[in-house]
């Protein structure tokens, strides 16, 4: 894999930052494009000197041009809070975004990489959830802005490889977590570990019996670059962990791993919360030869150490 020019959107959250930051390494020219809704400098800091490294503040929701080989679409606020809190915009970021790095990447023949999510599955009937479940999701409720938004993307991707011959990549990632997710985050890893480090009280939305599968950030990005850098292989494609766990004994986990005196509440689920989600990662082992490596309790101990000391 030679040296290439690549862009990448949403680089200063957190899949971006970390995505940078290896590309970066491998010698590649990076440009990070955000505009700091949920992104943040202090993610790309250490970054800042490297030759091979710029920095643009830009929304993706309108045009740019820049002259570059491959593009990284990550741009659009991930946690159900943040991408709730204008909801319009999030349409726009995913919808005008796609539209906007697809017509980079025709113009300049770039391939294109969509950080598409395992929302496109909704509340799935389907379980664990293969590539070829086309969803259960609700078009009008208060996750719409984010799954519906995404499944548009995923279908202008596929538009504009079809008509256009754009190259193009889609990956549908689930739950990932670990060093460099904002304290305010709002997800669930992040606030049960912060409320743990605090000792306040852990905020578990329904009866907890709901389930997640978490993978760690480094096992993500491996992923994401092969994927990037496979020939003859468009996805969609899941890259998650499949090892699959309730929200309650996540929190058990993090009060165990912390050593923590905080209790758990039990709050309202908030509509539309899938009740279950677990990846089938055959066609990643097969296509990619990815299978995730680390497990639960040590992504969790590294990220507890991390937090330790960035709780702002
Ligand atoms: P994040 O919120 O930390 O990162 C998103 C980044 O995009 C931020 O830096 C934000 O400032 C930037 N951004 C948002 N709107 C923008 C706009 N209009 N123009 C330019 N930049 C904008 O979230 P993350 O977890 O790093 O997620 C990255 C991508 O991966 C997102 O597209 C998300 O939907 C997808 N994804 C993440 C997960 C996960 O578990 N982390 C799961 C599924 C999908
Ligand atoms: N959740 C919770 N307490 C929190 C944050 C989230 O119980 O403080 C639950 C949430 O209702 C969902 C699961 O944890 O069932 C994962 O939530 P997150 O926002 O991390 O991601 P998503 O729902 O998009 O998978």
């Amino acid at each position: 894999m030679g040296c290439k020019r690549i862009l990448v959107t949403g680089g200063a959250g957190f899949l971006g930052s970390h995505l940078c930051e290896r590309l970066v390494k491998k010698g590649n020219d990076v440009i990070c494009l955000d505009n700091y809704f949920t992104g943040r400098k202090k993610n790309i800091e250490h970054l800042m000197d490297c030759h091979n490294f710029e920095l643009l503040r830009h929304d993706i929701t309108i045009p740019v041009f820049l002259e570059v080989d491959q593009i990284y679409n990550l741009a659009c606020p991930a946690s159900p809070v943040h991408y709730q809190y204008n909801a319009v915009k999030t349409i726009k970021t995913s919808v005008m975004g796609a539209i906007n790095v697809l017509g980079l990447a025709k113009r300049v023949r770039a391939r294109v990489l969509q950080a598409s999510t395992s929302e496109i599955y909704g509340d799935p009937h389907v379980h664990p959830q293969t590539e070829s479940y086309w969803g259960n999701v609700n078009p009008i409720g208060i996750r719409s802005c984010y799954d519906e938004g995404k499944r548009v993307a995923e279908t202008l991707f596929f538009d504009y490889h079809r008509q256009n011959n754009v190259d193009i990549r889609v990956m549908r990632i689930f739950n990932t977590y670990g060093p460099r997710m904002h304290p305010n985050d709002g997800r669930v890893v992040s606030n049960f570990i912060v409320q743990a480090l605090k000792g306040v009280d852990i905020t578990i939305y329904g009866d907890g019996l709901q389930t997640r599968s978490f993978c760690y950030v480094d096992d993500n990005i491996e992923g994401m670059i092969r994927l990037m850098n496979k020939d003859d292989f468009l996805g969609p494609v899941n890259i998650g962990n499949p090892g699959e766990f309730t929200i309650k004994e996540l929190a058990e986990k993090i009060i165990l791993l912390t050593n923590s005196k905080s209790k758990l509440i039990f709050n309202p689920l908030p509509s539309d919360d899938p009740k279950q989600r677990k990846p089938d990662i055959s066609l990643a082992n097969e296509m990619l030869g990815w299978i995730p490596t680390v497990a639960l309790e040590d992504g969790l101990k590294k990220t507890i150490e991390y937090f330790k000391n960035n709780l702002d």
